[in-house]
């Protein structure tokens, strides 16, 4: 459904910002828009091994059919990263609209149909990718097309980056960039994946904006003992010395924190729910109160829960190999989500502490991710995201959101790029059907993809279209 009509949409912009319209048939832009997604889950991307540069290609080529020029930049030749860029008058500093072009791996006999067929029905597009993020890839290109059709004026360069290797390999995709190419990219503000908007009665009820994330900071534990018999217990079982270090790790409740984006989150969302979950949102900081909303967060709304707190998970343990041998050595892994604030290093020192036993050894993982500050909430970009979710979807509150998952803004928010995420709506019984990211049968709504592509539109052109 389209939620709000075309000449509705116009009117409600051209009162505001009268010069800005531009009369797109968003029909046939957003049957435009649905192809180009299509054609996208077709190419297998899967990662491993990605082969993101037959996407690259694909691009490349839509870009040259509109007369956009564009250029890759790859570590390795399978897997290259595209740029364009659509050049305004350079009074503002450039918009970087970014998407990866990997995906997560399939298990097809899981799937109705082939997950890389694009397949059209009910109105859902299906396919890994729909949603993560081909969509974001898809969208950033109509953006492109439309500008260089309309011949958009334009006080900020539009940078467009369709980046490889976001699926755990970033050394090829944004790293690359960041770190060899960073010229090509550097942007005032980025948008990005990682949106959380909330169709309810087919209404969009929120437009949530991520502005942070968490960071992956995960660490193996290995505990050591003496290899000997099962059939003589000893203080020196690697089996039970880990056991205990994960049960006191997996049950630690760790400190209460909050940030710019997550106080707002609370206080907003405070103002659409029922009276007591919003006078727990109101009291997140009140200390008498703290202990028992946690706990409330934890069995009904972990989500709320992991937003709150740096949060440790034991997600794999590997001991043993035979019945009746009490093995010498015995890893757990943690999956360790830190606030953006969180001092890794003293973390780790108090999850030690916490383990309390010298035979525990905490190995960390490689970051690969690095920390930044929260993107702000009260500057130009934030409020023109806002405003536009409030003129496309007038009973919608808008959320500012950190991620508890990790994406590519993490490396360009470290840059000091103001990174936003945004995305296409989904209603409540799609969040909890299973057909999300990462699931089998992944699928976007055409309608809300659409519907995404003239939100992303909207907001390029009320921040960079010159007035
Ligand atoms: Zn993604």
């Amino acid at each position: 459904m389209r939620l709000i009509s075309l000449s509705v949409l116009l009117l409600s912009i051209s009162v505001a910002h009268a010069q800005k319209s531009y009369l797109i048939d968003w029909d046939a832009v957003g049957e435009e828009s649905v192809q180009h997604l299509v054609e996208l889950i077709q190419i297998d991307t899967s990662n491993p091994p990605g082969s993101e540069t037959e996407v690259a290609t694909y691009l490349q080529e839509m870009l040259a059919k509109e007369g956009i020029d564009s250029a890759t930049y790859a570590l390795d030749e399978a897997r290259a990263n595209l740029v364009a860029r659509i050049k305004g008058n350079g009074s503002k500093r450039p918009i970087l609209i970014m998407g990866h072009t990997d995906v997560v791996g399939v298990q097809p006999e899981k799937w109705y149909a082939d997950p890389f067929s694009g397949l059209r029905q009910d109105g859902f597009v299906y396919g890994r990718g729909s949603l993560d993020d081909k969509d974001s890839v898809a969208a950033g290109l109509m953006v492109m097309k439309l500008l260089k059709r309309y011949g958009v004026e334009l006080d900020r360069d539009i940078i467009f980056l369709a980046e490889s290797g976001e699926e755990g390999t970033p050394e090829v995709g944004i790293n690359f960039m960041v770190e060899k190419h960073f010229d090509v990219i550097d942007a005032e503000y980025c948008l990005a994946e990682g949106g959380q908007n909330v169709l309810e009665d087919n209404v969009v009820t929120r437009v949530g904006i991520e502005t942070t994330e968490k960071m992956p900071r995960r660490v193996t534990l290995v505990a050591r003992g003496k290899a000997s018999h099962g059939s003589v217990p000893t203080l020196q079982n690697a089996v039970a010395i880990l056991a205990s270090a994960v049960a006191k790790a997996g049950s630690w409740e760790t400190d209460v924190r909050f940030n710019e984006t997550t106080r707002a989150y609370f206080s907003r969302l405070a103002e659409i729910s029922d009276e007591q979950d919003a006078y727990r949102f109101n009291n997140v900081e009140n200390a008498d109160e703290s202990d028992a909303i946690q706990q409330h967060f934890l069995e009904n709304f972990p989500y709320h829960y992991s937003i709150s707190r740096t949060s440790v998970v034991p997600t794999v343990i590997d001991a043993g190999f035979r019945k009746n041998v009490i093995p010498s050595e015995a890893s757990a892994i943690l999956d360790i989500r830190m606030l953006p604030d969180e001092s890794v290093e003293e973390f780790y020192a108090k999850l030690a502490a916490v383990i309390d036993d010298s035979r525990v050894e905490i190995v960390p993982e490689r970051i690969y991710r690095p920390a930044a500050p929260p993107s702000q909430i009260d500057n130009e970009m934030f409020q023109t995201l806002e405003r536009v979710a409030k003129e496309m979807y007038p009973s919608a509150t808008v959320l500012p959101i950190m991620s508890t998952g990790a994406t590519d803004m993490a490396q360009v928010r470290a840059k000091g790029m103001q990174s936003y995420g945004i995305g296409a709506a989904r209603s409540i019984e799609e969040m909890n059907s299973g057909f999300g990211a990462h699931g089998d049968n992944e699928r976007i709504s055409e309608d809300a993809y659409v519907e995404f592509v003239e939100y992303l539109w909207n907001v390029v052109i009320e921040i960079a279209a010159t007035e």
